[in-house]
């Protein structure tokens, strides 16, 4: 299955990584004309400011636009949720109001085992890095996760958001997840 991974900024290469990990191939996409081909697309993090200037600058805020339109299936996580979502800095693809830095600066980060019932028994061990939370989802979103500060996990139809960094601790439950929401569509 061929996922294409906005790579203009952010930590590419550790998606990449879980992406691989989680059995998809996934197409490093710097500019415009690449997610027609693909079946889903991920957001990584980084800093979604500079994310969405370089998208503009590239047109692909617009194909992600067409691509939601075509029913492509869309993760974005942390700095991804923050482009996916409702806010200034957003295309409101997905119905949920988000806000940025929520927790505070860099060393303020931290982890916490969270409860994912999609993903099984098991805790997700999540970390949030100067993370931002959806303070208000709209009716059609499924929330897959919270906790004190707001809801960290949730979905629309075929758009994914994390608040935290599912790629760097190993776990890929939740890319085999949207490789299932894929596969399942
Ligand atoms: N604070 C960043 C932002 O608002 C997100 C941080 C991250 O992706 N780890 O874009």
């Amino acid at each position: 299955m061929k996922i294409a991974l906005i790579a203009l900024q952010g930590d590419v290469s550790e998606h990449k990584r879980a992406i691989e990990a989680a059995g998809g191939e996934v197409v490093l996409v710097k500019c415009r004309g690449f997610l027609t081909d693909c079946e889903g697309i991920v957001i990584p993090g980084g800093e979604s400011t500079t994310f969405m200037r370089l998208m503009r600058r590239a047109g692909i805020d617009r194909e992600l636009v067409e691509a939601k339109d075509a029913g492509k299936a869309i993760f974005g996580t942390c700095a991804g949720l923050v482009i996916l979502g409702r806010s200034e800095y957003g295309l409101g693809l997905i119905d949920a109001e988000v806000e940025r830095n929520v927790f505070g600066t860099q060393r303020e980060s931290f982890e916490a085992m969270l409860k994912i019932p999609v993903l099984g028994e098991e805790p997700f061990r999540a970390i949030f890095i100067r993370a931002p939370v959806i303070k208000e989802a709209g009716v059609g979103v499924e929330v897959l996760a919270r906790i004190e500060g707001g809801i960290v996990l949730a979905r629309q139809g075929k758009i994914l958001v994390s608040a935290f960094h599912p790629e760097l601790l190993g776990d890929s439950r939740l890319f085999e997840y949207f490789l299932r929401m894929i596969e399942d569509a």
